[in-house]
């Protein structure tokens, strides 16, 4: 068994299968983010033989598991959002080491979430297990049958928050799971599986492969005896998984990128609008639901900007350890490249940078940084960079504002500033989104909805919608007067 020592936490660098550590030959290397120089782990890099074993134990578990039904199953998912809650302190620690994200944010909110994640969908399960009504000479009942073993690809920001936001919807509806966390923050997944142990959860429930997307996650998605695919990433590689799930004819949902539209009306509060602009670069704007595109009103443009210049110089820039930094470097030299290039390719079309446009002279961080584009055609304003930098847009009319926020193949979220009750009704119906958040940013209630459209994703997740993707439906009816024994 490989375990490793990450910030005073003992981490299994192995994958989880069948209920056991099990190792690989092959390793891949992980540092952290906040000193390139330090790595964290070998953690064992899976292949076709590993993906093999995990849905082996997925297909083997699967009977039981979908038999207990989800009163039997709550006890399970309980018990392991309550060892989540005892563990979040070493949870934060070995994510922030592995993925940067901020600490204090980790150990407050985003660790604990998982928690809630697993207690709310044990709940859901048990209300919506099935629907009965009589009609036609028949009593009539919809059954949520559990579907079969489920491959969950998640990415590497906030790993843990959103393997969990997938897996417990998949695990309460009564399918078995194997999870194939991203390879540059596989850690905190790790530390879930030794919940998950501790939970005693029956073995081949819920199982973890670590290794690359190309080989084990291309092996896991492969295989025919799959039943559902999750993935959260990236379009491009959302693409290639949706044709595998089609040939094998695999129902398939897809939480891709964003590139959403933070539309500022002059009748908002500029203040508390420019402030929230400004809390689009935390976790170094490595977060699929932000605002990217600010479309300005323009008759509060120079307020605006004057306001988010200030909040903007708020941010410090440091160890996401500390609890003073609000801004995290990015997960990786080729992310923070690649961010940079965007900037860079920017600069060479004629795009004005208004503010930031750097790299740090040292370490992973970006600076802020505000883009002005010579045109709605420009790269950094359609395509997502995932980095801390947002465009500069401004508007007329309302009008031209809706036509804006809808000019990209994204339709993942959309965050208005108004005033006015019937203009967040009215552009917040035009835009096209898969959230829209008015005059807040990042609420979240479990039973909503999520996920994008256009090239953001297919499908949603969320409260019953979750447990309808991870749910066979099965009309069961019987003739009205059918006699009992
Ligand atoms: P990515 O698409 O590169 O990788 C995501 C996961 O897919 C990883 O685990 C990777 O190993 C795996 N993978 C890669 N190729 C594969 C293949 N051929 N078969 C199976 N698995 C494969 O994305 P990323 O860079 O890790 O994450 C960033 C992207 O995720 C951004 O586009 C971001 O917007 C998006 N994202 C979306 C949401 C959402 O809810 N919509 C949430 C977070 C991140």
């Amino acid at each position: 068994m490989n375990r490793t020592n990450v910030g005073g936490v003992s981490v299994s660098t192995d994958h989880f299968i069948n209920g056991t550590r099990v190792s690989s030959v092959d390793r891949f290397e992980v540092r952290s983010p906040l000193d390139w120089e330090w790595k964290l782990a070998d953690v064992a890099r899976g292949g076709v033989s590993e993906a093999t074993m995990a849905i082996d134990a997925a297909v083997a578990a699967f009977p039981e598991w979908a038999a207990l039904g989800a009163e039997g199953r709550r006890v399970f998912l309980n018990r392991l959002a309550d060892l989540i809650d005892q563990n979040v302190e070493t949870i934060a620690t070995v994510e922030c080491l592995d993925m940067a994200m901020l600490e204090e944010s980790l150990r407050l909110r985003v660790i604990s979430r998982g928690a809630r994640n697993f207690r709310a969908y044990a709940q859901l399960a048990a209300d919506y297990e099935s629907r009965e009504w009589s009609s036609n000479g028949t009593d009539n009942a919809v059954l949520r049958m559990p579907a079969g073993p489920t491959v969950v690809i998640t990415p590497w920001n906030a790993p843990f928050m959103l393997s969990t936001w997938k897996c417990a919807p998949a695990l309460a509806a009564g399918n078995t799971v194997v999870l194939k966390p991203a390879e540059w923050s596989p850690l905190s997944c790790s530390l879930l599986m030794d919940l998950v142990a501790a939970a005693d959860f029956p073995p081949g429930v819920f199982n973890v492969v670590q290794g690359l997307g190309e080989e084990v996650g291309a092996a896991l998605v492969a295989d025919p005896r799959v039943r559902r695919i999750s993935f959260t990433g990236s379009p491009e590689t959302g693409s290639i998984i949706g044709q595998v799930a089609a040939k094998n004819l695999v129902p398939f949902t897809a939480e891709l990128g964003g590139k959403g539209p933070f539309i500022v009306f002059a009748d908002a509060d500029i203040e508390a609008a420019a402030q929230k602009a400004a809390v689009m670069f935390d976790d170094g704007g490595q977060v699929c639901l932000a605002g990217t595109r600010l479309l300005v009103q323009d008759t509060v443009y120079a307020q605006f900007v004057d306001r988010l210049k200030h909040y903007t110089s708020l941010h410090v820039m440091g160890d996401s350890r500390d609890s003073t930094t609000t801004l995290s470097p990015l997960i990786h030299p080729d992310h923070l490249a690649r961010v940079d290039g965007f900037v860079q390719r920017a600069r060479a079309n004629g795009d004005a940078v208004l503010f930031g446009g750097r790299p740090s002279p040292t370490g992973l961080w970006y600076e802020p940084t505000v883009i002005v584009p010579v045109s709605n055609g420009s790269e950094v304003v359609q395509h997502e960079i995932f980095g801390p930098v947002l465009t500069l847009q401004t508007f007329a009319t309302e009008q031209e504002a809706v036509a804006l926020a809808n000019s990209t193949a994204y339709g993942l979220s959309a965050i208005l500033y108004t005033a006015s009750d019937e203009r967040a009704h009215r552009v917040g119906q035009l835009v096209r989104a898969g959230t829209v958040w008015v005059n807040c940013f990042l609420v979240r209630d479990l039973t909503a909805p999520f996920g994008g459209t256009g090239i953001s994703g297919i499908g949603r997740e969320g409260g019953e919608y979750a447990l309808d993707f991870y749910s066979d439906l099965k009309m069961l009816q019987i003739k009205e007067g059918t006699t009992h024994g």
